[in-house]
């Protein structure tokens, strides 16, 4: 039997809810239950695809190529599922398909309304199939009770709730509790507000998470418990802790996992949490044997939530090497300009160039790639920062002076192209041919060959990978033996061998640029080799400066 925790949030957005989901989803995973996350997004955009990272972060990308919200990042790291397209859901989506549907006729000549149709097509999210094995569903609703576009979201789990029972269907709700310095006091009224907001429109929740900054007195949580009409135990303390990986443990202690498996009347019966590897985990995160500084040059510095799995992934690698990462964020447009000096550089002990997208920056990503090239500072490409870095070694090793990429330049040689483009000569409207701008990528998981004796063969221990993608441009294959021959080597190329994933420099420390995202597939327990084996080489560099 699948059981249902619908996860909902009040008072404030960001108070973590996805890190909250996860959270929930790794304890009951540690008593070694089944769970996949899901995650229905109110907003009317398809995907968050066409999102500026300004307004969302960044987007995650999953196997199957679906482009999500970054929650479902959270959710793979804190428990080793990957996910699906089908985890995450929005208010676009599903008046695409009904609509899609409407103009085909497949209604019937009957009105289309949001209740039934729309709140139906969110159930069906809701209830489709997880997969073997998974005995807990979380569906966490982004958003705040009270938005407007969230109201069918919260109609179609209130209906859900009724259909499955409570012994199938729970409802936690984060909120804040805030201390008011000059009241001395921790106030409970935003709590009470928002849980009246939720029951207005037919929700009672069973459990509720209250954010804090310190302990919450006794007889607050027996008057939260009171005023919303949940059981006093059912009132869990989700105070600020040090890191995110801590959050696991801090909610087990607070008693929220043996909270939700007595609402399901399963609290005697299930096996105690085996939390060990989350003890493990923070007590390499609490107690490293040094530090290391790695440069992050990119375009949203400004918006850390767009680097997020990057930066998550570097901390991994921090944990593989038992050391912590002090992630300096470094903006590259201020390199755009030639005469900027890059003394910010000095002293890092490894550069990472993440992706992006357009002219802006650009030019400071190349310019960064080539301080660490010439420098011998270790150095990261990812996805653009990889096609960067390739251009900068083209045309400063190689001697292709005009090499650069077609994303913002049409004149010069081609060395980053939409592959159409240099497949088929360089033809220029091809471009512009493309007006859905929505899923043109090349998107999920592809296969990489790796090849013998390279560095990345040694790393990732294996000759065939799969990484997942999102990019359109790809490194123009005609110019590779000019590129190895000037010292370069392409060591990872797609299966048919047309397109290069990844390069490296023999010769130098570690300088790998890889076409995909290997921060995606990163996790707290298993950090992924090249993130691992880069911190690796930054902890060497360390040593020499
Ligand atoms: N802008 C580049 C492309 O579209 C790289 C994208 C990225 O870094 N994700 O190919």
């Amino acid at each position: 039997m699948i059981r249902y925790i619908f996860i909902t949030g009040g008072v404030v957005s960001s108070l973590g809810k996805g890190i909250a989901s996860a959270a929930m989803g790794a304890l009951l995973q540690a008593r070694g239950y089944g769970v996949r996350l899901r995650k229905l997004d109110p907003y009317l955009n398809v995907d968050p695809g066409t999102m500026s990272p300004r307004q969302h972060g960044e987007v995650f990308v999953t196997d199957d190529g679906a482009e999500t919200d970054l929650d479902l990042g959270h959710y793979e790291r804190f428990t080793g599922v990957s996910a699906r397209k089908s985890d995450n859901i929005t208010t676009g989506q599903i008046y695409r398909k009904i609509l899609e549907r409407e103009r085909r006729g497949d209604y019937l000549g009957a009105t289309i309304q949001v209740i039934p149709h729309v709140t139906d097509a969110i159930k069906e999210f809701v209830l489709a199939d997880p997969g073997e094995g998974v005995d807990f569903v979380l569906c966490e609703i982004g958003g705040t009770v009270g938005d407007i576009e969230g109201l069918p979201f919260f109609e179609a789990i209130r209906q859900l709730g009724q259909e499955l029972g409570p012994e199938r269907a729970v409802f936690v709700h984060l909120t804040l509790l805030p201390y008011i310095p000059a009241a001395g006091e921790m106030k409970t009224k935003p709590t009470q507000h928002s849980v009246k907001e939720l029951r207005s429109i037919g929700i009672q929740p069973d459990i509720l998470l209250c954010r804090c900054d310190r302990a919450i007195p006794e007889t607050e949580k027996k008057k939260i418990a009171s005023f919303c009409n949940v059981r006093p135990s059912s009132v869990i303390e989700a105070r600020d802790v040090g890191h995110i990986y801590d959050v696991p443990a801090a909610y087990h202690t607070e008693g929220l996992d043996a909270e939700v498996l007595s609402h399901f009347r399963i609290g005697e019966a299930a096996p105690a949490p085996n939390l060990e590897r989350w003890e493990q985990i923070a007590g390499r995160i609490h107690n490293p044997d040094g530090e290391v500084c790695i440069g992050l040059v990119g375009k949203y510095t400004d918006v850390p939530d767009a680097y997020k799995s990057v930066m998550e992934a570097l901390d991994h690698g921090g944990l593989a090497n038992k050391v912590g990462v002090d992630i300096r964020l470094i903006d590259s447009e201020q390199f755009d300009d030639e005469h900027r000096p890059l003394d910010i550089l000095e002293g890092v002990h490894g550069i990472i160039l993440p992706g992006g997208f357009g002219e802006r920056g650009a030019r400071g990503k190349m310019r960064a790639a080539r301080f660490a090239r010439e420098r011998k500072v270790p150095c990261f490409g990812i996805c653009y920062g990889m096609q960067l870095s390739v251009i900068e070694a083209a045309r400063n090793m190689a001697g292709i002076e005009l090499a650069t990429t077609t994303e913002f330049e049409d004149e010069g040689e081609p060395l980053v192209a939409l592959m159409e483009e240099w497949t088929r000569g360089n033809q220029k409207e091809i471009r512009t041919a493309d007006t859905d701008k929505g899923g043109t990528m090349r998107l999920g998981a592809y296969p990489a060959q790796l090849k013998e004796g390279s560095l990345v063969r040694e790393i990732y221990g294996a000759d065939l990978i799969h990484e997942r993608h999102r990019h359109r441009y790809e490194v123009n294959a005609g110019y590779l033996k000019q590129l190895e021959e000037a010292g370069m080597l392409f060591s990872g190329l797609s299966p048919d061998g047309l397109l290069p994933e990844i390069f490296e420099l023999p010769g130098h420390p570690w300088f790998v640029g890889v076409q995909f995202h290997p921060e995606l597939k990163s996790r707290p327990f298993q950090p992924h080799p090249l993130f691992a084996s880069f911190i690796g080489a930054a902890v060497k560099q360390s040593r020499l400066v």
